[in-house]
C-alpha cells in the first residue's frame, strides 16, 4: 500500500475516533462472555467470528498508530500495521458483522462492536475497497433524488395505477385521493420503499384512520449507511428532512424499513417533526380507536421477529406485539426478552449483496431458523423490509414451513 494512501486513510480513522469508539477500543478485558451472543459464531463456531474477534483487526491498527506503545514496541501490543492484508481482514470483519448490537448487551462494558465496525466500513471506503454493489445502489439513490423533478411525473402516474388497490383494502369518498402527494402542512409524511406492497397496505390504513397524510416521493432505504459512508448517508437522509420541512408536516412516518428508520430517528439531529415507525403510528391508530381489526383473520401460531434497528436498537418492542394482540389469540414469541432476540442474518448491507452474500447469509443465520422452528408457527411476522428478504430466503433454505408476513399488510387485510 502507497504511503499517501495509508495517511488518507488513517485520517478517515481518526476522523471517526470519538472519546466513545476509543473507550470501546481502549476497554476489552477478553473475558469472551460475548462470544456465543454472536449468531454467526453461534450458527458457525469459528474463532474470527466472535465480536470480540472482528473488534480485535480495528483495535490493533489503532494501537499501531493511535498509542505511543505501538508506534514503538508494536510487537508489545499487538499492534498491526494498516496493509493490503488489513484492509483484507476488515472486510472480513465488517461483512460478516450484521450491525445487530447483540454482542452489546451482553457486554459488561458495553463495548459496541457495530460501532466499531463502522470505523472497518468507513476505511474500506476511504480505499474504494468496499463492496461495489452497496456503493452504486447508494449513488443511483442519491442521482433519483437529484433529479426527482424529472421523475416526478412518472410517480404519480404510477401511484395512479395502484389506486384501485388500496380502495378495494378500505372505500374512501369519490373526491378523495387514495394516495396524495404534496399536501402543504400535512399531520403525516409517510416514506415508503420503492414497491407497491410499501404503499398499498399503509395507504389503505392511512384512509381507514382518517389520516391527513402525504407520500414522500423518495424511498426510504439508506444504502450509504449500508456502506458506512456518512456522506452519502446524509445526502439520501437529507432528501426526506428538506422535503418534510419544504411541506411543513408534523410527522415523518417511516415504513417498514429499520435501517432507514433507525438512520432518520437518531442521526438526522433535532427536527421541527416527529419522526416516527409505521408499527408506532399503527399502534396509536388501534389504541385511539382510528382503526378497527378483524381478530383471529389469520389461523394458527403467529411469532414475530424482531428487527434488531427497530427493537434492540430503537427501543419499539411494545408496539408490535400490542398490534398482533388485536389481530390473534395465538400469538408465541420466538424469546423471553425481545431485546435478546436473535437477529435474522440480513443486516449491514448483507440482504442487498444478494446472492454474494447467500451462502455466508445462510449458514449464519442457522440459529434463527432453529429458533423459528421451535415456535411450530405457520405466520412468520416482521416490520422490516430486510428482515423480510432474509427470512423469506431462510424460510426455503431451512424448510422453516411458515409465510412470511409484513405487519402492516395484515393489519391492512384485517381492517373493518
Ligand atoms: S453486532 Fe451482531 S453480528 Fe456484529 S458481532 Fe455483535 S452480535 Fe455479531
Ligand atoms: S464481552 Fe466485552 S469485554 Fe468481554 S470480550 Fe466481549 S467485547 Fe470484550
Amino acid at each position: 500500500m502507497e504511503e499517501n494512501l495509508r495517511e488518507k486513510l488513517l485520517k478517515a480513522f481518526e476522523g471517526k475516533l470519538t472519546k466513545t469508539i476509543a473507550m470501546y477500543l481502549e476497554t476489552c478485558s477478553r473475558c469472551g462472555i460475548c462470544t456465543t451472543s454472536c449468531h454467526v459464531f453461534n450458527s458457525m463456531p469459528r474463532p474470527e467470528y466472535s465480536p470480540a474477534a472482528r473488534a480485535e483487526v480495528v483495535r490493533r491498527l489503532y494501537k499501531k498508530y493511535f498509542k505511543l506503545q505501538g508506534k514503538f514496541w508494536p510487537s508489545l501490543g499487538e499492534a498491526k500495521p494498516l496493509d493490503d492484508t488489513a484492509l483484507d481482514d476488515l472486510d472480513r470483519a465488517a461483512y460478516s458483522c450484521t450491525g445487530c448490537r447483540r454482542c452489546m448487551t451482553f457486554c459488561p462494558f458495553g463495548i459496541d462492536t457495530q460501532q466499531i465496525m463502522s470505523i472497518a466500513k468507513l476505511i474500506l471506503v476511504a480505499a474504494h475497497a468496499e463492496p461495489e454493489i452497496l456503493s452504486m445502489l447508494a449513488d443511483v439513490s442519491i442521482s433519483k433524488g437529484e433529479s426527482i423533478d424529472l421523475i416526478k411525473q412518472g410517480f404519480i402516474d404510477g401511484l395512479e395505477r395502484l389506486e384501485g388497490e388500496v380502495v378495494e383494502k378500505w372505500k374512501i369518498d369519490a373526491e378523495k385521493i387514495p394516495i396524495p402527494t404534496e399536501v402543504q402542512e400535512a399531520d403525516i409524511l409517510y416514506v415508503a420503499l420503492a414497491g407497491a406492497h410499501s404503499i398499498i397496505p399503509s395507504a389503505a390504513i392511512f384512509n381507514a384512520a382518517c389520516e391527513n397524510w402525504t407520500l414522500s416521493f423518495f424511498e426510504a432505504v439508506n444504502f450509504g449507511a449500508f456502506v458506512g459512508d456518512p456522506g452519502k448517508t446524509r445526502l439520501i437522509m437529507d432528501r426526506i428532512i428538506n422535503e418534510a420541512n419544504r411541506l411543513n408536516v408534523k410527522e415523518v412516518c417511516i415504513c417498514e424499513c429499520g435501517t432507514a428508520f433507525r438512520v432518520l430517528k437518531q442521526m438526522s439531529g433535532k427536527q421541527s417533526f416527529k419522526i416516527s415507525s409505521i408499527t408506532e403510528v399503527h399502534a396509536r391508530y388501534i389504541r385511539e380507536k382510528r382503526i378497527k381489526l378483524e381478530k383471529n383473520r389469520f389461523k394458527g401460531i403467529i411469532t414475530y421477529h424482531d428487527p434488531c434497528q427497530i427493537a434492540r436498537n430503537a427501543g419499539i418492542m411494545d408496539e408490535p406485539r400490542y398490534i398482533i394482540k388485536h389481530l390473534t389469540d395465538n400469538f408465541t414469541d420466538l424469546s423471553k426478552k425481545p431485546e435478546e432476540n436473535w437477529c435474522c442474518g440480513g443486516g449491514g448491507g448483507l440482504v442487498a449483496m444478494g446472492q454474494d452474500s447467500h451462502d455466508f447469509r445462510m449458514k449464519s443465520s442457522k440459529v434463527k431458523a432453529d429458533q423459528v422452528k421451535a415456535t411450530h408457527a405457520s405466520i412468520l411476522v416482521t416490520a422490516c423490509e430486510n428482515c423480510h428478504s432474509q427470512l423469506s430466503d431462510l424460510n426455503k433454505y431451512y424448510k422453516m414451513g411458515v409465510e412470511v408476513k409484513f405487519l402492516s399488510s395484515m393489519v391492512a387485510d384485517s381492517l373493518i
